[in-house]
């Protein structure tokens, strides 16, 4: 443990991430870097407003999100180069995963510029980590396109994949996702965690029909992140003999 802290360094982008639902999840240094820093880049000016007010903090605030990204990193860039340290925080999470983040960093890294993490919350962690379902190896999704042709041909595409899935999902789309997902995954153990971190935080657990039929009973609100066991030795030996047989699918 560090006793005498550092002062943050000039010209450094630090991307802070922020509760996801509990504000205990706040990390020290979080708190440290959004003191200390020049200027936060926020995705949402108005809800970082209103957790520096919570933690007593005024900074000058900075908009950057989806569509002002390209603008704004030149901005932030020229602002790092003059020696400024820029904390970019977004809605909850941490930065640049299914948030913006990540041009800025590719132009800063590009640029020479000192980029920094400060790690904390993250929906894909604490979901995955507390779901029950293997954890050494797992492919982030994030949000599927809408398009219903995209979404099961992206599905399709990970199919063989050994280790765990991870997707966001709007509550408006859970039920069309498990819908797709007993289509391409009937057999496979879901996850769904929702509400993580907050007053009404639960893990749904069974097949795709299983949580259908909850979703039809109880209409299901609230944040998630569903997680899908990755393939089984079962159905790699049914696809072994399925091939080996010479029988063609086209399923
Ligand atoms: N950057 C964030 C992170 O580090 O997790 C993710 C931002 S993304 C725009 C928002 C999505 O993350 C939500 O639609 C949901 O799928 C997931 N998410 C965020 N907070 C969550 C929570 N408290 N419980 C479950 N899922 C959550």
């Amino acid at each position: 443990m560090e006793r005498m802290l550092p002062p943050l360094t000039p010209g450094t982008l630090y991307l802070v991430a922020t509760p996801i639902g509990n504000l205990e999840d706040i990390t020290l240094r979080a708190l440290r870097v959004l003191r200390e820093c020049d200027v936060v880049a926020a995705e949402d000016t108005r809800r970082t407003g209103q957790l520096l007010k919570h933690f007593e903090i005024s900074k000058p605030l900075l908009s950057y999100f989806q569509f002002n990204e390209a603008k704004r990193s030149e901005e932030i860039l020229e602002r790092l180069k003059r020696g400024e340290k820029v904390a970019l925080v977004t809605d909850a999470g941490t930065p640049g995963i299914s948030d913006p983040g990540e041009r800025v960093v590719r132009a800063a890294v590009a640029a020479g510029l000192r980029v920094e993490s400060v790690p904390g919350p993250c929906a894909l962690v604490a979901a995955l980590t507390a779901s029950g379902l293997p954890t050494d190896e797992f492919h982030f999704i994030g949000f599927l396109p809408h398009k219903s042709g995209q979404r099961r041909k992206q599905l399709e595409a990970l199919k063989r994949f050994a280790g765990t899935l991870a997707l966001y999902e709007s509550p408006y789309r859970v039920e069309k996702l498990l819908g797709e997902l007993n289509e391409v995954f009937p057999n496979r153990p879901i996850v769904l965690a929702r509400e993580l971190t907050k007053k009404f935080e639960e893990f749904l657990r069974g097949t795709p029909a299983e949580l259908l039929a909850l979703v039809a009973k109880r209409s299901l609100k609230g944040e998630f992140v569903v997680l899908v066991s990755g393939m089984t030795a079962d159905e790699e030996a049914k696809e072994c003999e399925s091939s080996s047989s010479g029988v063609v699918s086209n399923g």
